[in-house]
């Protein structure tokens, strides 16, 4: 099960949870997609959900990786924060220590992921496929 964040026409945005990318199309085409809100069939997919790890860098990285693949659905749930379009903004607060320290998941455009990467920031893309990760021995301080 991959979680994607999807929208209404009319804006509200919600998660729903499906075998892979091809299954969510697949309901959103036969309008098995209702937004919880107002009940919309006019459903879409969002750009790309990201989360960050409080952690140490590559280490969790592996470990939610890992864990992606089990149970992303209560690990996401158990975890990780939803701050929806906040992302960015949160997760800078918290690489700069302006923020409490904390696990959270929300949306971001490219432009943000890029300026993100460019600060350093600590993040990976779920919503598609669970990341993968480079055989690497990088160490980070
Ligand atoms: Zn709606």
């Amino acid at each position: 099960m991959i979680v994607f964040d999807l929208q209404c026409d009319q804006g509200h945005a919600f998660e729903g949870w499906f075998d892979d990318l091809k299954d969510l199309e697949t309901q959103i085409k036969k309008k098995l997609v209702a937004c919880p809100v107002c009940g919309s069939e006019q459903v879409k997919r969002v750009p790309s959900a990201f989360a960050i790890s409080k952690g140490r860098g590559q280490a969790d990285h592996e470990k939610a990786a890992k864990l992606l693949g089990q149970s992303l659905q209560r690990y996401f749930m158990d975890n990780f924060e939803d701050v929806g379009p906040k992302f960015a903004k949160e997760a800078l607060k918290i690489h700069y220590g302006a923020s409490e320290a904390r696990n959270i998941r929300g949306v971001s455009t490219e432009e943000e992921e890029k300026m993100l990467q460019k600060e350093g920031v600590d993040f990976f893309k779920v919503g598609t496929k669970p990341p993968e990760q480079p055989e690497s021995s990088e160490e980070e301080d």
